[in-house]
Formats: C-alpha cells, sequence, structure tokens
C-alpha cells in the first residue's frame, strides 16, 4: 500500500490533489471550501444508514460533508488541506470510558514502573536504579507485580528482599489489582506500623510467621492505610501527568475518556489544561467520594461546586462514583449473591460485603439523579449488581425517567434474573474487556467464586442480545499494563489472550463480532461520555475525530486486532498524533 499524503495549503498541493481527484478543477467548487477534505479512505462512519463513506470535508472541528471521493473536490479551495488515505480505513476516535488518566500520567512519568511479568532479580535492580535516579526522594512508589508473584517465587522475606537494595529511601510497589501492597522497613517505619500494630477490619499486615513482624506485604485495607501516608502529586506534576496521559492516548487513537474516579486536583488539572488550550481530548469526569464503608449520604454540595467550578469546553464533570463493594479474586471482598469456596476447607461461608447499605445507595442515588448526574457504581459481585439496580430502581420511581444512564462499574458477574432489569431500568454494564481471557487475574478470581460460577464472567453477548446499553473502559492503570484499546477490541471478539502469554479462551459462547465490538468502543463510548450528540461516529455536524488505521479491521484477522497501528489522530479536525513511517512505528514506546 502507498503511503498516504498529507496535502496542505497552497497552490501547489492543490494541484497535486486534483491531479488525483479526476476531473477536479478551481473553478468547479460549488460549496463553501472546507478547512480539510479527506479522500479515497474506506471510512467506517459507524452509522448504520451509512456504514461506509470515502470521504469527508471538516471546516471549524465539525464534518461538514461525508460521501464519494468523486465528489469532495467541491468542498476543496486554495487554502484547504487535502489527505489522500490510499485506500486505508478510518474511523472515529475511541471513547475509553472507564480509566484513570490522571493517575496513569503521573505514574508514567513520576514512579518506579515495572512490567507485571517482571522477576525477583528484575525488580530489584529497577528499585535500586529509581533510588539512585531519585537522590532527594523520602518515597519511591511503582509497580506492579502480579497477583500470583508471591506463589511463583520463594521470597522468604519481602521486607527484607526490598531492604537490599531500597537505601534511606521507603518504597511501596502495588500489584496488579492496585489491592495490595509491597513494602520496605522504612515505609513501615514512616506508617509508624510496628508488630504490635493490629489489622484494620477490612485487611491484613502479613506477618513473618516466627517473629509476628510484619512482613512487608499488605492486603486490601492495609495498603490503603500506607497509600494514605504518601503526598499528593503538586498541581503542576498533576497538569504534566494529564498531559502524558492524554498524549498516549491520542497516540492509540483515543479521543475521548472518562475518568472513572477523578478526585479535585485531577480535574482542576483537566480544567486548567483546557484553558489553556491543551486539552486534545473530550474529558468526562466522575467525580470520586470516599472509598470503603459510609453510613452518611454524600456531601452533593460539594459535588455540585465541583461540577460548576471544573466544566469547561472538553471537560465534563456530569458523573460521580460510588463504591458498593471490593474485588472477587482472592481477597473476597466483592459482595456476592452464593458464597465464595472458603479459604480453608472446613472455614465459615462468605459472601463478601456491601460498603453502603441498600438503603444508603437508594438515597445518594435518587438525589444525584435530580441532580442530573450519572452515576457510575462499583459493582464487582452479583449482589453489588442487584442493590445497585434497586437503587436506580428506587431514582426511576421517585424522579421518572431522568434520561440519565447510570453505570455498573466491572458488572461481570450478572444473576441471569437481573439480566433484563439493564435493559428496563436503561443501567449501562460498564466491561472491563481487557481482563476476560485466561491471565492469572482470572484464575484467582474463578478460584475464589468457584467454578462452574467463577467462570460465567461478563455476559457481553447477552446483555447485548437483550439489547442492554453497554461501556468499555480500560481501567488504566488499575488493572492493565497499557491504555491501549486494540487489546480490549480484540479480547471483546476473541475472549482470548491477545498477547498470547496465557493459551485457551474464556466463557467463548459470549464472544461478539468486530462491528459490535466497534460500536461500543465508539458511539456507545460516546453516550456514556454524555457526547452522544458530538462525537463516536462520523456524520455531518459531529467533531471531526478520526482515526487512521494501517489495515481495515473488517478484513484482518482477530488475533490481529490487537497489532492495529494507528498513523493519524484527528480531534476536532486538527492532527493531534500521526506516524507516517512505519518504521519507528513499532519502536515508538507502548
Ligand atoms: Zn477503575
Amino acid at each position: 500500500m502507498r503511503p498516504f499524503s498529507l496535502l496542505t495549503a497552497g497552490a501547489s498541493s492543490l494541484l497535486a490533489a486534483c491531479a488525483m481527484l479526476a476531473g477536479c478543477n478551481s473553478t468547479s467548487i460549488s460549496h463553501p471550501a472546507a478547512d480539510t477534505v479527506i479522500t479515497n479512505g474506506r471510512i467506517y462512519t459507524i452509522d448504520a444508514l451509512q456504514p461506509w463513506v470515502e470521504a469527508v470535508a471538516i471546516s471549524n472541528g465539525r464534518y461538514t460533508w461525508v460521501g464519494k471521493s468523486e465528489d469532495a473536490q467541491q468542498h476543496i479551495g486554495v487554502e484547504t488541506r487535502v489527505i489522500d488515505l490510499a485506500g486505508r480505513m478510518a474511523m472515529p476516535g475511541i471513547n475509553d470510558a472507564h480509566l484513570h488518566p490522571a493517575r496513569g500520567g503521573t505514574k508514567e512519568l513520576f514512579e518506579c514502573n515495572f512490567p507485571f511479568s517482571a522477576s525477583p532479580e528484575q525488580i530489584q535492580a529497577r528499585v535500586a536504579q529509581c533510588v539512585k535516579d531519585n537522590p532527594s526522594a523520602v518515597w519511591i512508589r511503582g509497580g506492579q507485580w502480579d497477583s500470583g508473584f508471591f506463589d511463583t517465587y520463594q521470597i522468604d522475606n519481602p521486607r527484607d528482599f526490598l531492604d537490599a537494595v531500597s537505601g534511606d529511601k521507603a518504597v511501596v510497589l502495588n500489584d496488579d489489582s492496585n489491592h495490595n501492597g509491597w513494602v520496605n522497613s522504612k515505609a513501615l517505619e514512616l506508617a509508624g506500623i510496628t508488630k504490635d500494630t493490629p489489622d484494620p477490619s477490612d485487611g491484613t499486615y502479613v506477618r513473618d510467621p516466627a517473629t509476628g513482624e510484619p512482613n512487608g506485604i499488605l492486603l486490601e485495607g492495609a495498603e490503603q492505610l500506607m497509600m494514605d501516608q504518601l503526598p499528593d502529586w503538586s498541581q503542576s506534576e498533576y497538569r504534566q501527568g494529564v498531559r502524558e496521559a492524554v498524549r498516549i492516548a491520542n497516540r492509540f487513537g483515543i479521543t475521548g475518556m472518562k475518568d472513572a474516579m477523578a478526585t479535585e486536583p485531577a480535574i482542576a488539572a483537566y480544567h486548567e489544561l483546557d484553558q489553556r488550550d491543551e486539552l486534545s481530548i473530550h474529558m468526562a469526569a466522575a467525580i470520586a467520594t470516599p472509598y470503603g464503608h459510609r453510613q452518611q449520604p454524600l456531601d452533593y454540595e460539594r459535588i455540585d461546586r465541583i461540577r460548576k467550578q471544573y466544566a469547561s469546553a472538553h471537560v465534563h464533570p456530569n458523573s460521580v462514583k460510588l463504591f458498593s463493594d471490593g474485588v472477587p479474586t482472592a481477597s473476597r471482598t466483592a459482595a456476592m449473591l452464593k458464597p465464595y469456596v472458603p479459604i480453608h476447607p472446613d472455614g465459615a461461608a462468605f459472601a463478601g460485603m456491601l460498603h453502603l447499605e441498600p438503603e444508603l445507595m437508594a438515597t445518594d442515588l435518587i438525589e444525584l439523579d435530580k441532580r442530573g448526574y450519572t452515576v457510575k457504581i462499583h459493582t464487582a459481585g452479583d449482589r453489588s449488581v442487584r442493590v445497585a439496580l434497586d437503587a436506580i430502581e428506587a431514582a426511576r420511581k421517585v424522579n421518572g425517567d431522568s434520561g440519565l444512564r447510570h453505570e455498573l462499574a466491572h458488572a461481570g458477574y450478572i444473576d441471569p434474573n437481573d439480566l433484563p432489569r439493564f435493559v428496563q431500568l436503561q443501567a449501562v454494564a460498564d466491561l472491563s474487556p481487557y481482563l476476560w481471557h485466561p491471565s492469572p487475574i482470572i484464575d484467582s478470581i474463578v478460584s475464589a467464586v468457584g467454578s462452574p460460577r467463577g467462570e460465567q464472567y461478563w455476559p457481553i453477548r447477552d446483555l447485548l442480545s437483550a439489547r442492554a446499553p453497554v461501556l468499555a473502559g480500560s481501567d488504566w492503570p488499575a488493572a492493565v499494563e497499557t491504555i491501549d484499546p486494540w487489546l480490549g477490541l480484540e479480547a471483546m471478539v476473541s475472549r482470548a489472550d491477545p498477547k498470547g502469554v496465557h493459551p485457551g479462551t474464556f466463557w467463548n459462547e459470549q464472544a461478539i463480532n468486530i462491528e459490535q465490538a466497534l460500536r461500543i468502543f465508539t458511539l456507545d463510548g460516546a453516550a456514556a461520555l454524555g457526547l452522544k450528540s458530538v462525537t463516536g461516529s462520523v456524520q455531518v455536524g459531529k467533531s471531526a475525530d478520526l482515526i487512521v488505521l494501517n489495515h481495515n479491521l473488517l478484513e484482518v484477522s482477530v488475533e490481529d486486532i490487537s497489532e492495529t497501528r494507528v498513523e493519524l489522530t484527528l480531534f476536532e479536525g486538527e492532527d493531534v498524533y500521526e506516524n507516517l513511517d512505519t518504521n519507528t512505528a513499532s519502536s515508538q514506546k507502548p
């Protein structure tokens, strides 16, 4: 395939552009000249009435015309930039409707990062390097080690293992679920944790069996207490982090995202960058509320203040995040309808716990729905799903249908009786396809939930058959190493590990096709961002958020979907990422 060409303003480039467009001559312009015209593409629109077009015209950041290449010349004037796609596929930009961009960007720039697959020796070497590179730091934070790390490797004392390379620094390393931590002696000392410190009610300081001293592994609530000790990033660091997250997102073809738990400093950074005209993405935000057990309704006035203070052209803080439970991994903190497999064969039956009483969740839902917020509720267990649906039902009864589509995040376990309620209540299943293939996390979940129930996880096909609304998100950097949406798209279609590390498939009966997956990642994502009329499809009047790909997703084999490379990303008609050189593409940092 020949490289596509960007032909920009000026008479000579117009001539070059015209040479490729049969019959073009500058006197034939019968429409106002567009800022940009894109021709000779295979443009997948996500518009059911016109699924494919060849060309588009863009002015003031919006599509003014879509159609056939042979008709494009009417929109080309002397100043028009013409892009010849040479037959390449283009499509609307991706919308990632559940992730943590400020967290991901600051982690990328300022933390001590290593891959999930890192060996003990690699982790030690990396920590030693980070200590050396940050002579004035008090804390070194980073990660992530995989959930099965301490089963795979024999490390007698994890704390001593880090002490050996950490000098005078306090080191905190998160695991791949972000629910557990691994720390050194200095971190325990700064946090005031000793042999005599009791475990928190919702977590554990794992101890050395011989001495009773904390061995450096912190589970759940114990890890949370440690994280609370760490100093927050400065506002300037937040801005740098967000800039980095947006840069990475644009490179993968993402032009819209929803921060699933946006703290005030993060939203302030989005707003500041937008004021400086530096935010090349549609940023929706679910305002963060406290994690863990809560007895009082939320502070609705504070939430209203944040929405009012930081909303701007590309910042939409119109959602609120609530937590109903934890995770269904070995820690067994997601609230389930039936008990987990007991940790010990003769152990008690335990089904997890709700963070909020059902009445309190309903109170919050009714009030937030009334105030115009889309509520994103973390519901990892099927009992949480039911309670959240009950709360939405209560809101619909009191407020009528507000038109707001509340979201159930990580709703992988859904009792078949509750599935039709997603349709009735127009509740959105917030899907995490990046995780639903064989992997250590899935193994941990299935062994805790038990078989065969544990394998009935993420019934996307059933949800689509019932016509339930859905969205997809990477959850980066909470549980995945990269924001790369093409991994999630492939896993949705294959239910297999796109990287091929873990063999087999996971509940393959629920696989869907690529057309369905593309719609979820574009138009359904836009709906979740509250921007369905703004972006998510290639249609006249919509924002020109368009990506050009190296291959045609409707023609490549399933295992090549994750190999998709974005060659050009337009946000509101402007280039925000461009990579026309095939050779340098693979050497770019993932
Ligand atoms: Zn999340």
